[in-house]
């Protein structure tokens, strides 16, 4: 059977199960995305993701061809000039200047915890809430800034042409770098809540909490007075759905967007892998990352290759744009308290960019910056990317990419 022919009866099929009254939790283990039975989710927020998966099997039968219109460096750069609405997802490279700690060396170093995998299981987390506390401590200090790369989305924003960013980090640099159209599709260090009633702690708690050390945790629930009442940072664990702003926003953008920006991220973790393959074919692509990613899922337009903070300098450069400087980290702190009170605009006068060299010609597609490579890592991505969680399926299905074909 033809491999569309099989996104059409996975389609059906999903369909069938759907009218037969099968919960979505099923139907997503079918495909190859576990959901834990006990995580409270929106039923229709399942549905949408079923239906991601499905559209991703589909597009990955027949994949998208590279669209000519972003060739050239010049066709770069006047592409996110005249873009009005950009879609950016950022991982680990766009944080990686931050100074953050590995989290597997942060798990390493705690005397806690066994592996990394360990850190971000809730069953593990119910025996031992430390590591994960260590970890949220490490992380939101309030000492890191804001990497070029973040003011550079911020940049965006304030000249009214960024869509939204899906952020697969946990650091919470976004905040502090004042960027309020943002997703962040792991959760983040910087809240708490509790893991049987859902109450959340404010971040000024759980950062005093942090602060005061590991005699103070974790954090209890006030509002259960009986039973498991562990408050836990909201970092999504294995088994956790998406935060539910990521269908709800996915869902609008994808049918707005008019360019998709990978930022130190080639989205090959649920629920950003299904982005690409569900956005609109003649919506121009960029990957911005060190290296082209190992297997390509889709096909990027155009791949510029470096450090993302170098990238981001010269395109800055390129466009006439000067990136504002991140703000002072206590005001990052104070910003991240009031996530929802808008971020202080950050100072428009920052110092003249650095020059950054041009990259070089590979294919009319490819320009590799002096810190980047044009051939895929051999070791695999997950170990480089220090600060992007694992998604819920990558964790509970060892990785498994796709669903069954
Ligand atoms: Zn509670």
């Amino acid at each position: 059977m033809a491999t569309t022919e099989l996104s059409d009866v996975i389609g059906d099929w999903v369909k069938s199960r759907r009218a037969a009254g099968v919960a979505p939790h099923d139907v997503l283990e079918a495909l190859g995305l576990q959901v834990s039975q006990e995580a409270a989710v929106d039923e229709s927020a399942l549905w949408a993701m079923v239906a991601l998966l499905v559209e991703e099997h589909r597009q990955r039968a027949q994949p998208r061809r590279r669209l000519a219109t972003a060739d050239g460096l010049t066709a770069v750069v006047d592409l996110v000039r005249r873009s009005e609405r950009i879609m950016v997802v950022a991982g680990a490279g766009a944080s990686a200047s931050a100074g953050l700690p590995d989290f597997r060396v942060a798990a390493a170093a705690s005397a806690h915890s066994e592996s990394p995998d360990a850190l971000f299981d809730v069953h593990h987390f119910v025996n031992d809430p430390k590591p994960l506390y260590a970890l949220a401590a490490e992380m939101w200090t309030g000492k890191a800034l804001p990497t070029p790369t973040h003011m550079f989305v911020r940049e965006l924003e304030r000249r009214g042409q960024l869509l939204r960013l899906y952020s697969e980090n946990i650091d919470a640099l976004e905040l502090a770098a004042g960027i309020e159209r943002r997703v962040l599709c792991h959760g983040w260090c910087a809240s708490a809540s509790c893991i049987a009633c859902k109450a959340a702690v404010g971040a000024e708690a759980l950062r005093a909490a942090l602060a005061a050390g590991e005699e103070s945790w974790p954090l209890r629930c006030a509002k259960c007075t009986h039973g498991l009442n562990l408050v836990k940072p909201d970092v999504a664990c294995f088994g956790e759905p998406p935060p539910p702003e990521v269908e709800r926003s996915l869902r609008e953008d994808l049918k707005s967007a008019d360019l998709l920006l990978f930022i130190g991220s080639d989205a090959r973790v649920h629920p950003l892998a299904a982005v690409a393959p569900a956005l609109p074919r003649d919506v121009p692509q960029l990957l911005v990352g060190r290296a082209p990613p190992p297997r390509e899922p889709h096909e990027a337009d155009a791949l510029l290759l470096g450090e993302c903070d170098e990238v981001v300098k010269w395109l800055s450069a390129e466009l006439g744009w000067t990136l504002p400087p991140p703000p002072p980290a206590a005001a990052a702190a104070a910003d991240a308290e009031h996530a929802d009170g808008g971020a202080a605009a950050a100072d428009p006068a920052g110092p003249a960019p650095a020059k950054v060299a041009a990259p070089a010609f590979h294919e009319p597609n490819k320009f590799v910056f002096a810190s980047g490579s044009a051939e895929p890592p051999t070791e695999s991505p997950r170990a480089q990317t220090p600060l992007a969680v694992p998604g819920p399926r990558h964790r509970a299905h060892g990785g498994r990419a796709a669903p069954r074909e």
